[in-house]
């Protein structure tokens, strides 16, 4: 009796472990290994993925974030989980929380991919697939990593908060994640803007839930309610939670509650 409730605890510990293993909180910072040459960072602060590629002594980074005590900690965090220098900087698209960083490091010699996109070509252009959507922003960028198998939507895939697709509508995020679907469609991993990276199914349903969101909506729009009216019908509620992956209470703050509501009858509108 007391081996096999040792050997079950002991089994329940490594099973832990090969988790913590992948990820690991560093100086503020979660850290995911995805693969030898691949970093997922995420900040704590905004919250934003940030990408480490490694190929050849160089570095790769994608969507640094803006704050320059938290800069400092990245750089520091990117000299001991990476051999190599940052040569090239991309975002996933030119919003501060995911290109606020960009003159920091280019002031220590990274070139920003938009600026001198030859430089970053020069190493990384057999490694890394570059893909222009329109769905959160009008130039939205999906990097592709084969290697590692992995993807970066940016914002165009939100794990952790509502849809953001007010520069595509649903025209334009139904082409993104056909897109991503298609890319990732051999079990690649999805790095989110925000929030855990995920498999092809669960952005999935982040498009499913968003279709359903929008429908919804529509029809209470059409029905001659206000946005107040539409926040307090249960419904909604229920199809706004669909959005809370992690499970947070509040999930997210009323005000940003009803502009999410008002952005989705412009949409419709517009
Ligand atoms: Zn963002």
């Amino acid at each position: 009796m007391m081996f096999s409730l040792a050997a079950t605890v002991a089994l329940v510990l490594s099973a832990s472990q090969v988790e913590s293993d992948s990820e690991r909180i560093q100086d503020g910072f979660r850290v995911t290994d995805i693969g030898p040459s691949l970093t997922v960072v995420a900040d704590t602060e905004y919250g934003t993925n940030i990408g480490l590629f490694e190929k050849d002594g160089a570095i790769l980074l994608i969507d640094p974030m803006p704050g320059e005590e938290r800069l400092v900690a990245l750089a520091e965090l990117i000299k001991d989980s990476a051999s190599g220098q940052v040569d090239c900087i991309l975002n996933t698209h030119n919003h501060e929380d995911h290109s606020g960083g960009n003159a920091f490091f280019a002031a220590n010699g990274a070139a920003i991919a938009e600026v001198s996109l030859e430089v970053c070509n020069a190493v990384f252009s057999e490694s890394v697939q570059l893909i222009t959507v329109q769905s959160h922003t009008d130039e939205d960028i999906l990097v592709f990593v084969p290697e590692a198998s992995t993807l970066f939507v940016g914002d165009v895939f939100d794990n952790s908060w509502h849809p953001t697709f007010y520069a595509g509508g649903l025209p334009g995020l139904n082409q993104a994640i056909d897109i991503i679907v298609d890319l990732a469609n051999d079990g690649a991993l999805i790095v989110p803007g925000h929030g855990r990276p995920a498999k092809a199914d669960v952005v999935t349903q982040f498009r499913d839930n968003t279709v359903e969101w929008v429908t919804l909506i529509k029809r209470l729009h059409e029905a001659g309610m206000t946005v107040e009216q539409i926040m307090n019908v249960p419904e909604v509620e229920v199809a706004l939670q669909r959005f809370n992956t992690e499970r947070r209470d509040p999930f997210i703050p009323q005000r940003a509650y009803s502009r999410f509501v008002e952005r989705t009858v412009e949409i419709i509108s517009g």
